[in-house]
């Protein structure tokens, strides 16, 4: 069963898109937590952070790299946010297609509950 992302990346259910290349997609949340709240996640349908193989570096990084650019973009670099994997049950994960979740446009409380 493709994931409700890879449903998104193929163009089968709508998304706010802000951002795709070969390796991954970004698009505005369907319930965001923030002001700015922004999934990002790669193209291969890789089920969760606990599921990373050796030569996942390369599209981990860019993830990372990918966040960074939209955070720049959407203007809240300077202010500040925050970048979440929520792995597997404990970890608050509800879609088994690894993503970052950039969230920001306000001060962001610690520790999560
Ligand atoms: P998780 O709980 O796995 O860390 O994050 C999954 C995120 O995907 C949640 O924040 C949820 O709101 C978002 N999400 C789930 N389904 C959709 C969808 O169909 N469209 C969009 N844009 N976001 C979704």
């Amino acid at each position: 069963m493709p994931s409700i992302f890879t449903k998104i990346i193929k163009r089968e259910i709508p998304a706010k898109i802000i951002f795709e290349d070969d390796a991954c997609i970004a698009f505005h949340d369907i319930a965001p937590q923030a002001p700015v709240h922004v999934v990002i996640t790669p193209k291969k349908e890789i089920r969760s952070l606990a599921d990373i193989a050796q030569g996942d570096e390369k599209i981990l990084g860019h993830l990372l790299v990918t966040a960074s650019q939209i955070a720049q973009k959407l203007n809240i670099d300077k202010s500040g946010y925050r970048v979440i994997i929520n792995t597997n049950d404990d970890g608050g994960q509800t879609v088994f297609h690894i993503h970052l979740h950039l969230l920001g446009g306000r001060a962001l409380s610690w520790p999560p509950g």
